[in-house]
């Protein structure tokens, strides 16, 4: 992609490693829902009215909501440049910015509880507690896991307030990876609040910040991990340009860790046990935005569903953002494939006895490869307290407050006009 900016000139970025890459993954049809309720003002223009805004190509998937600032583990990369002071949400603010959530969306929809780190707000299992009690089905956390580590009371309080399961940061389980990534070796933290979780019946989906040179080498490795352990998935998340991270890790801001790069390495690093193919881009954003493989997993086999699924059938579940109950449920009814799955056994009698396994990448944009066009299409918003919905990637560009970059992009040009 190339362009201009007005203050520092011709720019390109790289969003696709190969140009057939590029026009397989252009190709996927997007499934598309508006919001069901928005902003009644959009007098500024694209990307200035977000809260919804009229414009917006796309419901909520996911809603992010920080509930804290703060957090005290001080890592050198940091999407939310988190440091140990900071404010807190109350209850109140959370359920009043939930009530919006419902109101603009017409229903709960999954909600990640993020921050800062998550459990250090002391009313933590009060707010799951209460989303729950509205009606939000599925509840993650992200967190760091040091005091799910620390406290296995705490996985048991939280499961029983109504969580579904955490999204754990584990860039690898290398010592060195941990250590260049995070600062120090985490490795024992992260499996103690593994195995605390499990324990208590919460899901873990991993989330590795990849980092071209330090991690890229280690991805199927970190999904054999979770399977070995039983865990529910993993999600690998490109690091980007926002908020804190050191300069040596992404020195090119041409270069970039793209959809179609985890495609190849996830390939080629499996030996081809996961193909291309396998990793299917999610339909509701722009198909560049992410991709996502379910596989069944046995003792001796790991078969992607893409294979035995017919495509349109499968995403749906990938636009919905769907768990694995919704998936099964699916699955058990009527087999509607179009002749891949063989017609004496079905797809529901090869499932008894087998594990369910979630590969994702979420190809996040900073403000060195913005696309103001997936940001129209984003699925994935951030709840601000207020109510008011950003997508993700715009909320970290230009809407995190800080007193840095206040409402800037991070390149530093303040936006004065709107983009469109
Ligand atoms: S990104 Fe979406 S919500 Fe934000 S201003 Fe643009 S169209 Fe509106
Ligand atoms: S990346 Fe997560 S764990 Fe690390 S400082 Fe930021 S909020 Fe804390
Ligand atoms: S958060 Fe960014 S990468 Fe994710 S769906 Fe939205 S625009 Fe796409």
């Amino acid at each position: 992609m190339e362009w201009v900016c007005s203050e520092h000139g011709p720019q390109k970025s790289l969003v696709c490693p190969d140009l057939q890459t590029y026009a397989t993954i252009r190709s996927i049809s997007r499934k598309v829902k508006k919001p069901a309720a928005c902003l009644e003002s959009t007098a500024a223009g694209c990307p200035h009215d977000c809260g919804l805004c009229r414009a917006h190509e796309q419901h909520t998937c996911l809603a992010i909501l920080e509930i804290t600032d703060r957090c005290d583990a001080g890592c050198p990369i940091c999407l939310s440049d988190s440091i140990e002071d900071g404010r807190d949400l109350s209850v109140a603010t959370v359920t009043s910015a939930l009530r919006n959530l419902i109101s603009k969306e017409g229903k709960p929809v999954p909600l990640q509880l993020s921050g800062g780190e998550p459990t250090l707000h002391e009313d933590l299992h009060s707010i799951v507690h209460a989303a729950h009690s509205m009606g939000f089905g599925k509840i993650e956390i992200d967190t760091n896991g040091r005091l799910l580590a620390e406290k296995q009371d705490l996985c048991f309080l939280l499961k029983e307030a109504g969580l579904s399961g955490i999204y754990l940061q584990m860039d690898g389980i290398r010592p060195d990876i941990s250590l260049k990534i995070r600062g120090r070796d985490l490795t024992a933290i992260k499996l103690k609040a593994i195995d605390h979780c499990r324990h208590a019946g919460l899901q873990v989906v991993l989330s590795v910040t990849v980092v071209p040179g330090i991690n890229t080498d280690h991805m199927w490795e970190m999904v054999r991990f979770g399977i070995e352990r039983n865990l529910t998935g993993v999600n690998f998340q490109p690091a980007v340009r926002s908020g804190r991270y050191p300069q040596e890790f992404l020195p090119d801001r041409s270069t970039r860790f793209t959809l179609g790069h985890f495609q190849k390495e996830m390939q080629a690093q499996s030996r081809g046990i996961i193909r291309a193919g396998d990793m299917m881009p999610i339909p509701c954003p722009s198909p560049f935005c992410g991709a996502m493989a379910y596989l069944i997993v046995s003792e001796d086999h790991i078969t992607p569903l893409n294979r035995i699924l017919a495509p349109e059938r499968l995403s749906t579940h990938l636009a919905d953002q769907s768990n694995w109950e919704n998936v099964l449920a699916d699955l058990n009814g009527a087999c509607g494939c179009s002749g891949e799955c063989r017609p004496d056994t079905g797809i529901s009698a090869q499932l008894p006895g087998r594990d369910f396994f979630s590969i994702g990448f979420h190809g996040m944009m900073d403000a060195f490869c913005f696309d103001i066009e997936r940001a129209r299409r984003c699925c994935v918003h951030e709840l601000l307290p207020d109510g008011r919905l950003i997508p993700f990637c715009l909320y970290n560009v230009k809407y995190r407050p800080s007193p840095e970059n206040g409402r800037t992009f991070h390149c530093g040009r303040r936006l004065e006009a709107p983009l469109l």
